[in-house]
Parts: structure tokens; C-alpha cells; sequence
């Protein structure tokens, strides 16, 4: 048995090899590295399959939450509701905006943002929500969108985890996580599911003049060259990058399908082993899985973590600290209610290695560890 890996992109990349290497030769070829045709072929190629309007690439999914902010004409002074347990990329850009990051409790199953608690922190400074896509599982969008329309409030998704996952609204009509709300956000560094060989990601939205004005800022505010209309930024996808999205873009329902192949037998082998909880799959979602996150109880999180590694498998606690917590917010923060779940989750989850390439053999072994650690 191969050297565990929590990802492994060196397996994924050798079966399309002859394909990103010649996509990478082509832009070396053209020297068309900024802003190249390819990113213009991948933002198309993007849109079609997520089925939005427009596809906006950018350097990272971090710009791309701050670019979606800017776009929305987010002030200081405005309240953005984020959930308390996320990345922390979600929170910083608002903080690094001047606005106040609320926090609110997720939901203990699935990981992401309930109605009832965004309804409870909403005050009259509150201008938009980000509901995380957390783990590769669509938030419940339908009561969200519901909620911000009562409200008058912008939804901004971040997909960063979650590109692929599809929703399905109670009237059965389905939607890809990312094209729901007013802006999507997604990232596309290397780990992640539809992840490039560097640093990239993409705004999406089905509204044009919201399209041409998140073009303009990430083109420094600029529409025609030399002439600024507002503040903007400086935040590109590289056009080797772009190239290299567009032979994997084509494979991200295939590696979907492999790593729920590799949860479902995770599952059932796990779940019949006292002391952990395997993660719920929500009926109005699919799954992409780009963690498969374990709870673990009576507080032996980190035991586990420890046998795991002694027994050469890596686990990570994805995150550790809630962000009310982290001391960066500290000061800026207004959190509207305890966070208790947030909290318990910070101190139970561990994800198991989780990628396209896993075997069963691996997985076996994986299943074994952590069966015998519970004494079974
Ligand atoms: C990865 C990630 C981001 C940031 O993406 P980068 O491309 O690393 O800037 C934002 N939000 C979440 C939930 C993420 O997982």
C-alpha cells in the first residue's frame, strides 16, 4: 500500500497528463499569459455547466468573496451574516471591507446556515448573507432565498467546497450550488474539487449589470483601458491556469462520482461504530464530498486523530477554532447567540482522507484503524 494521503493530486493529474501538459505547452507556445483565450473559453465552458448567465474568473475564491461584496456596494457600517463555522476566508473579507461580520449557528447535521438562526441576528444594518456550501453539501437555499427576499438582502454562496453539488427547490426544479443566490463564489486551488495547479477561482451571477460591474472592479475599476470609474482590484485567473480548468472541468461530474463512491463505503462500514457519527446527507442535496467529516463523541477527537497518525493515516480537523474565537474578530464581530454547535463541532469533527484516487484497499485499512480504535 501506497504512502495515506488526505488528497492526491499527483494520481489524479497522471491519468490526464498528455492532456494538461499539452494545454500547458499551448499557453507557453502563445504567450498569451494574461488574460488568453483559454480563460475566455473556460469562463464560457463554466457557465454552461453550472447553467448560469455569467461566469466571472478570478485569482482566488478569497478575492472572489471580496470582489462579490465590493460589487453589491457593501458600506461600513453594514452587517453580513456569515456562519461561525466555515474558513475563514468567508469572515476576513468582510472584517478587511470595513463591514461587521455577524455570526450565526449551523445547523449539527449538515454543517451549514438555518433559517431560524440568520432570522434571529437580522437588524436593520443587515445587507447580506453567505451561506456556505460547507463540505460539499448544498446549504438549505429555498428557506434562505426565501428569507432574504423577505428582507431585502443579498445572498452571496460560497461554493468553494461545493462546485458540482446540485439543489433540489421543493418543486423539484434543481439548481447547482453556486447560480442561486445574487453572486457565487468558488475557489479553485489545488485541493479543492475542481482544483488548478496554483491559485484560481470564479464569481458567477445570472444578472448582467452585476456581471459587467464585477468585471470592471477585478479589472482595477476599469471598463475602458486607462479610464477608472471606481476603486476596484487587481484579480486575474492565470491563462495556464485556465487552460489546465479546461481538461479537468469536463472530468468534475467523474471525480463527483468517485468520491461518493469512496463515502458511500466509507459509510457503510462506520456507521455502525459506536462513538462516531458519519455525515448526513441531506434529501435536498447532493453530496460532492469534498471532506468526508466524521463527529466524533465523548470528547475523543483528538485521541482518535493521534492513533490514526500512528497508524501513518493522516486525519484533519477542519476547523479547529469557531470564528467568534479566533482572535482576529474579536473586535469587529457581533455574534446574536451563543454558537454553542459551532463550538461542539470545532471540538468533534475529523475528516478522513477523501479524493478521486482512493482505493478500496486503502480505505480498508483506513476503516479497520478507526473501527479498532472503538474497540471493534
Ligand atoms: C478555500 C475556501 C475559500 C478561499 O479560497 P482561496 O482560493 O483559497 O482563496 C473560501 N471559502 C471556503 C469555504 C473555502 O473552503
Amino acid at each position: 500500500m501506497n504512502k495515506i494521503q488526505m488528497v492526491d493530486l499527483k494520481g489524479q493529474y497522471q491519468k490526464i497528463k498528455p492532456e494538461v501538459d499539452a494545454a500547458i505547452q499551448s499557453v507557453i507556445d502563445n504567450t498569451a499569459f494574461i488574460n488568453g483565450q483559454p480563460v475566455k473559453d473556460f469562463a464560457e465552458n463554466l457557465a454552461k455547466y453550472l447553467g448560469a448567465k455569467n461566469v466571472i474568473p478570478c485569482g482566488n475564491g478569497t478575492d472572489a468573496l471580496q470582489i462579490a461584496m465590493m460589487a453589491l456596494k457593501l458600506k461600513p457600517g453594514d452587517e453580513v451574516i456569515v456562519p461561525a463555522f466555515t474558513y475563514v476566508a468567508t469572515a476576513e473579507v468582510i472584517g478587511l471591507l470595513g463591514l461587521t461580520p455577524v455570526m450565526v449557528d449551523v445547523n449539527p447535521k449538515t454543517f451549514t446556515v438555518e433559517r431560524s438562526n440568520i432570522e434571529k441576528a437580522i437588524t436593520a444594518n443587515t445587507k447580506a448573507i453567505v451561506p456556505v456550501h460547507l463540505f460539499g453539501q448544498s446549504s438549505d437555499m429555498e428557506p434562505v432565498l426565501q428569507l432574504a427576499k423577505d428582507y431585502s438582502l443579498f445572498v452571496i454562496e460560497d461554493n468553494a467546497q461545493a462546485i458540482g453539488a446540485e439543489y433540489t427547490f421543493s418543486d423539484g426544479h434543481k439548481a447547482k450550488t453556486g447560480t442561486m443566490g445574487d453572486i457565487g463564489c468558488t475557489s479553485f486551488f489545488p485541493s479543492k474539487n475542481l482544483g488548478c495547479y496554483g491559485d484560481g477561482g470564479a464569481l458567477c451571477t445570472n444578472d448582467d449589470a452585476l456581471a459587467e460591474r464585477i468585471r470592471m472592479i477585478a479589472n482595477h475599476g476599469q471598463k475602458k483601458k486607462y479610464y477608472h470609474s471606481v476603486i476596484g482590484c487587481n484579480s486575474r485567473l492565470d491563462t495556464i491556469q485556465a487552460a489546465i480548468l479546461n481538461v479537468k472541468l469536463p472530468h468534475l461530474d467523474e471525480y463527483g462520482k468517485a468520491r461518493n463512491e469512496a463515502a458511500a463505503y466509507y459509510t457503510r462500514n462506520l456507521k455502525d461504530v459506536k462513538g462516531i457519527d458519519v455525515p448526513y446527507e441531506a434529501e435536498y442535496s447532493t453530496h460532492v464530498y469534498h471532506q468526508y467529516t466524521l463527529k466524533v463523541q465523548d470528547g475523543k477527537r483528538d485521541a482518535l486523530k493521534k492513533y490514526l497518525e500512528d497508524n501513518n493515516i493522516p486525519a484533519m480537523i477542519y476547523y479547529p477554532l469557531p470564528l467568534q474565537e479566533q482572535e482576529a474578530f474579536q473586535h469587529i464581530t457581533r455574534t446574536a447567540e451563543s454558537l454553542e454547535i459551532s463550538k461542539n463541532l470545532a471540538e468533534s469533527v475529523l475528516s478522513l482522507p477523501m479524493h478521486t484516487e482512493l482505493d478500496k484497499e486503502t480505505q480498508d485499512y483506513i476503516i479497520s484503524k478507526v473501527s479498532s480504535f472503538f474497540g471493534k
